[in-house]
């Protein structure tokens, strides 16, 4: 489709990384012309679903993460994926306060913060298999709607 345009990465499970991740999937977003606010609420749902990745789906060891991002005029798709230890009870894990890592000092936000910042949040997880995270947010849709 010609209002479709797809981009993908993949990097290291390592929290130096998700600085670069989540600028790279702003980056691409501001063809839409975002807002700030929808930006700032892009990365941060970002951030969320790698931090978890890297925290909960690898514990800590060194594997790949990969973001799959899409655009479809204003709407756009992301994708979080590991291929670390899955999660038993979704619907449970995403419920807010809940978390796994107290002792970390988690506050069982993170979902709850991606629910905030996104129009959509899906996730599909296997024990054993892994995770991927799907968000779908419209951006860029309000411009034009004010006068300048
Ligand atoms: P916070 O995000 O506030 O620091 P948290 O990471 O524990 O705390 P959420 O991000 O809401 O809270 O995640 C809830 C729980 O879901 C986690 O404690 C963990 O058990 C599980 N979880 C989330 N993402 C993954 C993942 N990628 N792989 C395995 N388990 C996950
Ligand atoms: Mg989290």
């Amino acid at each position: 489709m010609e209002n479709t345009n797809e981009m993908s990465i993949e990097f290291d499970s390592r929290s130096c990384n998700e600085g670069f991740a989540r600028v790279a999937v702003a980056a691409f977003c501001t063809q839409l012309n975002p807002t700030l606010e929808e930006v700032a609420d892009v990365k941060t749902a970002v951030s969320e679903a790698i931090t978890n990745s890297i925290i909960h789906g690898y514990e800590g060891e060194v594997h790949k993460i990969r973001i799959e991002c899409k655009t479809v005029g204003h709407e756009l798709y992301l994708t979080v994926i590991d291929h670390g230890k899955g999660i038993e009870d979704v619907k449970k894990a995403m419920e807010p306060l809940f978390t796994t890592k107290p002792e970390w000092n988690r506050s069982g936000m993170g979902f709850a913060f991606m629910e905030a910042f996104m129009d959509e949040v899906v996730v599909v997880s296997e024990p054993g298999k892994g995770t991927e995270v799907h968000m779908k947010k419209t951006v860029g849709s309000r411009i034009g709607e004010f006068p300048e």
